[in-house]
């Protein structure tokens, strides 16, 4: 499938809008149409069903080192500036971009490639022609080299091109580089830090006191949390703080449709454990993560579970892995992040008592200014756990996985996305796209139509469109061909048809067909509710 493709259905079935479209969009950020917001609320509410309120706490589940408890949080978007000065975003979110002083461009500093090319007529030497990552990468690039030496320098005959693509970060001398969209070589500027958080101030005066940051992840009022929680349930160690929300990060680059956007939606558990069996949660949590994820429909050979190596870990990590999915816009081979799992030991909650922490030799220690003060300052708040029964007192070890709801969703449509040729009413095979989603995230569960709108058919069809309704999400439609009905539900990913017909009028049945098979059968129209529910389920 071509990404465009799946772009084109999104937009004209009312999935994904652009936002702002009709001001011509902003660019990272994105509006779910009708069809949409039922997905993407399908998607948060299977997780927070199979990770929240289904969990029994009395049982381990399978493969889990024990039985644990699981409760909800819903924090606030704009929190006290301290929380990430502790957490180390204040410091440290920050990505390297480069700016094209030509084109005004700006890019990610270890996204952009390129292929080195020279010319026996130009004396310069080697050009570094650097375009955006993607799988078209190479041929831009030597595009790029073909347009430079022929149409810019007017020289005649091919230029060589000298080894494979390369990152822009191995290149030392950024004057012989070719900006993505520039004329001139050498328009690009050091790479320098760019944070990511977005700033936004609080009260009437805006000054330094006043100024506030939209979260750029949810996780952080889940630490800031950790004593209310203990201190107003009664949940023991284990025990886990999921939440959902909204995130925002200034991306220098957002692209690939929602996969990186400015505005995105996080659905994050931190697990708190003791540090001796941290390792063993580490484990439960990134398999059973992973099997989330299949659960649902995600094929193997899309799909990956990859350790980091060590040297990818972040500084605080006792091991991470990604849930990783090959979306169609990566180049073959290539897989993007759709949720890290990290074992992150008794960093957070130490930051948020003590300071900002470094590293220092194999343990934390408070990071300190020039004249021997915390360079930023924790709460001073006990967020240690007393385990009431052996007496002990420790700060736990976290065990945080962290997923996209909006990379999920892109991910659960582009493997949904299928087409394949289908007879139309007078037997001509015709192209039929449809969307081949697992039955609990589908938008619309069921379609009723009438087959005419005449002879009592319309009348039963409203019947059954009631009983359903009070159920399920269900859709009505008498208009037009039904041939032509069901290839709208198709590309909807709706699973099942029910259609009132001439039958329907003489035995009471009516037909019910399948989205993916397209089999059909015949049901009692009053057990049309029991017949979904029951495949619903299955
Ligand atoms: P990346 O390396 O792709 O920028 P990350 O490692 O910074 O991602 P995390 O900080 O681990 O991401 O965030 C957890 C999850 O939040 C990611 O796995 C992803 O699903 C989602 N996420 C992060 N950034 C974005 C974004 N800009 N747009 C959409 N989803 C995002």
């Amino acid at each position: 499938m071509e990404m465009d493709q799946l772009v084109a259905l999104c937009r004209r079935r009312g999935f994904l809008f652009q936002s702002s479209e009709i001001y011509g969009g902003l660019s990272g950020f994105w509006d779910y149409g009708p069809l949409g917001v039922e997905l993407k609320r399908n998607v948060r509410e299977a997780w927070w069903h199979d990770m929240v309120t289904s969990h029994n706490e009395l049982v381990p589940p399978p493969r889990a080192p024990g039985a644990y408890e699981m409760v909800g949080l819903d924090c606030s978007i704009i929190m006290h500036p301290q929380v990430w000065k502790c957490s180390g975003h204040y410091d440290l979110f920050c990505d390297l971009k480069v700016d094209c002083r030509e084109s005004k461009g700006r890019y990610r500093y270890d996204q952009l490639v390129g292929v080195w090319a020279s010319h026996h007529r130009y004396p310069n030497g080697r050009v570094f022609c650097a375009v955006e990552e993607g799988p078209d990468a190479e041929q831009e690039s030597q595009k790029r080299a073909a347009w430079f030496f022929q149409k810019k320098m007017k020289l005649k005959g091919l230029g060589t091109i000298h080894g494979n693509l390369e990152k822009l970060t191995s290149v030392h001398d950024l004057s012989m580089v070719l900006a993505p969209h520039a004329r001139e070589l050498g328009s690009l500027t050091e790479p320098r830090e760019f944070n990511l958080m977005f700033e936004t101030y609080t009260g009437a005066v805006r000054n330094e006191e006043s100024k506030a940051f939209l979260r750029p992840e949810t996780a952080q009022g889940i630490f800031v949390n950790f004593k209310n929680v203990v201190d107003s349930t009664r949940v023991k160690i284990p025990f886990g703080i999921a939440q959902i929300g909204k995130s925002f990060r200034n991306e220098i680059t957002p692209r690939n449709f929602t996969f990186r956007s400015r505005e995105f939606e996080q659905m994050e558990i931190e697990f708190f454990c003791h540090p001796g069996n941290s390792p063993a949660w580490y484990e439960y949590w990134r398999d059973r993560r992973y099997r989330w994820y299949v659960e649902l429909g995600l094929s193997g050979e899309r799909l990956r579970l990859r350790d980091h190596d060590p040297e990818e870990l972040s500084h605080y990590s006792g091991g991470t892995a990604d849930v990783e999915y090959a979306f169609p816009f990566l180049a073959e081979g290539e897989f993007g992040e759709l949720e890290g799992v990290a074992h992150r030991g008794d960093f957070d909650l130490r930051s948020h008592m003590e300071g900002k922490l470094v590293r220092e030799g194999d343990d934390f220690a408070l990071e300190k200014d020039a004249q021997g003060n915390p360079c930023h300052r924790g709460s001073g708040k006990d967020l240690t756990y007393l385990n009431q029964e052996t007496k002990e007192r420790y700060t736990p070890h976290v065990i945080e996985p962290s997923a996209g709801a909006d990379r999920a969703t892109l991910a659960f449509l582009c493997e949904a996305y299928r087409e394949d040729e289908q007879p139309d009413e007078k037997g001509k095979l015709q192209k039929r796209v449809f969307l081949r989603l697992h039955p609990r995230l589908a938008p619309v569960k069921a379609a009723v139509f009438p087959l005419v709108k005449k002879d009592g058919m319309p009348e039963v069809a409203r019947e059954i469109y009631g009983q359903l309704k009070r159920h399920f999400n269900t859709f009505y439609d008498e208009k037009g061909a039904v041939g032509r009905r069901y290839r709208r539900q198709d590309e909807a990913g709706t699973p099942y048809c029910i259609t009132v017909d001439g039958q329907t009028l003489q035995d009471g049945t009516v037909t019910i067909r399948d989205r993916d098979t397209l089999a059909q059968w015949r049901v009692k129209k009053e057990e049309c509710v029991e017949e979904i529910r029951g495949r619903l389920r299955a």
